[in-house]
């Protein structure tokens, strides 16, 4: 295959998140955004080290399972890559992806134990499989978009970032996968500031004003939290804005919203000046029966419903914890966020410690454990790596779940030297954890359960939990 030539083929498989297999003249390209069993064409636009990318132009044939997509954005969208399949079809897609992916950790557990076999039959033992969100659509309770032009010099549009650009943004007013409250207020702020000519901050340029809208809405409480986030380039009087949200006629109810300010060129949602326009900064989740405060910034799971089967796999993976009912074992709650995993694991803990590197999560997770009348969590703010040095208590479990890059190669070995006898391990990245498996194995721990869990319906996106003993 050569680079700017067009050529066809079908796909094999899709690789982890959203890599095409397309096997051509002997050779083999990876092509975004296919389908398995899809004839495409596509054309060369890498090549290195004999490795060949390509960029899809049009499907031939379609796969044998694809669909219509529900959502009219989804060819331009790069927020999901498969809206064009049955709901099955993703979960049976996203199973294969992640236990391709450990494969290799199955192999070695398997060598270093000394057990003769099939390799297959030694991962059907262990790994379970994958687990579905009980929501499919309308499931975010969390979406970020951006402001920018749909194309060069092209109206001002807000939405998702369209595929494979870094510039042109798809305004998704009709995007599924968040609810008709988001579509509302998506709508609202972008004809608000389409009339008031209000420009945009360019990515290369560094000039303009709307950056990004953040809109947060609980799934369980209905309450909504709209963040405005813009430079301080432009002057606008956003008080009529807050007059149109608030006469807006939604399921839910308006919790507070705020104008954030940002001047920092790189192109993430942060705080130089936080202004509250209307309500509060804050809002209630409820989750497994505890409820939880969150804030703006706060990490909390993008899919309630789905993240209550994710942490009730990671609770039933650890197990028994309660010490034949003395309750008197600590438990590390490392990456802890707004504090989740450690509270549902406190009423059968003597102590949970939750180590996470964000302050104001750190401050919620302590609100929301008073809220939640428990009285053996401890929240520290700081980076695992560093603040594991200053515990003095030992855990008798640990239950990780590291950002997508994993945990840092220093804190894992920090970790493992603990020695405790089990582990939960939760990944939202299946490649990280194929990683840090490798060390996990290699330093005594064993896989006892995996299995996949989707959070993400529609998305290339999927959690996986492994339960880690100690030989
Ligand atoms: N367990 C939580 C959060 C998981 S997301 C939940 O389920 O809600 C991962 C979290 O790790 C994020 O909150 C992120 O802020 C935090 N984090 C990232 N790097 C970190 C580090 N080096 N040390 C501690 N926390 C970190």
């Amino acid at each position: 295959m050569k680079k700017g030539q067009v050529y066809e083929g079908y796909v094999e498989r899709m690789d982890f998140p959203n890599k095409g297999i397309v096997r051509c003249e002997e050779e083999v390209a990876v092509v975004k955004n296919a389908l398995p069993g899809q004839k495409i064409s596509f054309m060369v636009s890498k090549k290195r080290k004999g490795k060949a990318e390509g960029r899809l132009l049009e499907v031939l044939e379609k796969a044998p399972c694809e669909i219509e997509s529900a959502c009219p954005h989804f060819e331009e969208c790069g927020g999901c890559s498969y809206q064009n399949l049955p709901y099955e079809e993703q979960l049976a897609l996203k199973k294969t992806q992640v236990r391709r992916l450990l494969t290799p950790a199955f192999a070695q557990q398997m060598e270093l134990e000394g057990i003769e076999g099939e390799l297959d039959n030694y991962i059907d033992k262990i790994f379970e499989g994958i687990k579905g969100s009980p929501v499919q659509k309308e499931y975010r309770n969390k979406m970020e978009f951006s402001f920018g032009d749909e194309y060069k010099d092209g109206p001002l549009a807000l939405g998702m970032h369209k595929r494979g650009s870094f510039y042109d943004i798809v305004p998704v007013r009709e995007c599924q996968i968040i609810d008709a409250d988001y579509r509302r207020i998506l709508g609202c702020v972008l004809d608000y500031f389409t009339e008031q000519n209000a420009t945009f901050f360019h990515r290369i340029r560094h000039e303009g004003y709307l950056r990004h809208l953040l809109v947060r809405k609980a799934q369980r409480t209905g309450e909504i939290l709209i963040a405005l986030i813009t430079t301080t380039q432009e002057e606008h009087d956003v008080q009529p804005l807050v007059d149109k949200l608030t006469s807006l006629e939604l399921d839910g109810k308006i919790a507070g919203i705020l104008h954030t300010k940002n001047d920092s060129v790189a192109d993430v949602v942060q705080s130089d000046e936080t202004v509250l326009l209307y309500g509060q900064d804050y809002f209630y989740e409820e989750l497994l029966g505890l409820k939880f405060k969150i804030s703006q910034f706060s990490f909390f799971q993008t899919n309630t419903l789905g993240a209550e089967v994710l942490y009730e796999t990671a609770r039933e993976y650890l197990g028994d914890i309660s010490g034949e009912g003395k309750k008197d074992k600590t438990v590390f709650d490392l990456y802890s966020g707004t504090g989740t995993i450690a509270q549902l694991l406190a009423p059968v803990a003597g102590r949970v410690i939750g180590v996470e590197i964000i302050e104001e999560a750190v401050e919620a997770a302590k609100v929301n454990a008073k809220l939640n009348g428990l009285t053996n969590c401890e929240f520290i703010a700081g980076d695992v790596l560093k603040v594991i040095d200053d515990i003095k208590e030992k855990p008798d479990f640990i239950v990780l779940d590291p950002p997508r890059d994993g945990i840092h190669p220093k804190a894992l070995q920090k970790i493992i030297d603990y020695g405790v006898d089990r582990i939960v391990y939760i990944s939202c990245k299946p490649t990280s954890l194929a990683r840090d498996l490798e060390v996990l194995i290699e330093q005594g721990y064993r896989m006892e359960r995996v299995t996949a869990v989707d959070q993400f319906p529609c998305t290339g996106h999927v959690e996986t939990v492994c339960l880690l003993s100690k030989k």
